[in-house]
């Protein structure tokens, strides 16, 4: 299934679906990362809920960033998606593997830590960009994310994210499904919803099983009109200028240190992996150029 994300309304129009499939764009991010089965979950998860928020913005330059840090030893995860539908995001240690016996599940809790946040920053190209913070409430990323809507939109929400990782540790597939109540829903809409969502498969089997996102939304309900299809798709985005302008704002001291000890600087983008290389004469140019502006 081709990751894409669809909106529709279900129930009489009385809630509001968001569902995507994260399948290639998990993927990705373990080949280029190399992410271990439990490191993967995590990330996958995070991203996939980030998709679902890019994919209501309107503006194709907006762009969600989501941070989460629960103290544990996966350290941070992040994860930025903007309205274009470019995803990309990494963790502090992509190489964790925990698997928690009772549940049969890998263990995504534990590797994330509970004593911790969830942060997401909306910049919409406004002086201030949008910042919401929840503590976390499990690490499991689907109850964080939950917490967080609530607080944040303060509408009633269900949101489930999962990844399922095959025997050689590749993306089996990966997804993510929100659903929010409109105002004043009735009571036996919300009975329906909850009934759905305690039974529903895990979201990575449903979309491992169906073929589309349309058929997973329409399996769980029936009614529901598909209004819209989005692409979204792995995208780093990082340039050498970009990491040249980040070695331009470093100490004098510093730039200095890398020409005479280093004698020039590697960087390695922490989302796709990609090694820049910055030579000596690049490194004197900065200073230079800082001199003669007389900075
Ligand atoms: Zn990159």
């Amino acid at each position: 299934m081709k990751d894409i994300a669809i909106s529709a309304t279900a129930l009489n129009n009385s809630i509001r679906i968001h569902a995507v499939c994260t399948t290639a764009m998990v993927e990705q991010a373990r080949q280029k990362q190399d992410l271990y089965p439990t490191s993967c979950a995590a990330l996958g998860r995070v991203m996939s809920a980030s998709a679902i928020m890019a994919s209501t913005l309107k503006n194709e330059n907006d762009r969600y960033a989501v941070n989460i840090n629960g103290h544990g030893p996966a350290g941070t995860i992040l994860a930025q998606a903007d309205g274009k539908g470019n995803v990309r995001g990494f963790i502090g240690d992509p190489h964790i593997d925990y698997f928690n016996e009772q549940t049969g599940k890998l263990d995504v809790g534990r590797a994330v830590g509970r004593d911790g946040y969830l942060r997401v920053m909306l910049d919409q190209g406004l002086k201030e960009p949008f910042t919401g913070t929840v503590d976390l409430v499990s690490g499991e990323i689907g109850d964080d994310f939950a917490a967080y809507f609530v607080k944040s939109e303060q509408t009633p929400t269900a949101i489930a994210v999962g990844v399922l990782i095959d025997k050689d540790y590749s993306v089996a597939s990966a997804g993510g499904l929100l659903i929010q109540l409109m105002p004043d829903t009735p009571e036996e809409v919300i009975e329906t919803v909850e009934k759905t969502v305690q039974n529903m498969k895990p979201i990575s089997t449903l979309m491992k099983e169906m073929q589309s996102v349309d058929e997973v939304v329409l399996s769980l309900f029936p009614d529901a009109e598909i209004m819209s299809h989005k692409d979204v798709q792995w995208h780093c985005g990082c340039s050498r200028e970009h990491f040249l302008d980040s070695l331009a704002v470093l100490k004098e001291k510093d730039l200095e240190d890398m020409i005479n000890e280093d004698h020039g600087a590697e960087i390695v983008c922490q989302y796709c992996c990609t090694k820049y290389t910055f030579s000596e004469e690049e490194l004197r140019a900065i200073l230079e150029k800082r001199h003669t502006c007389g900075k």
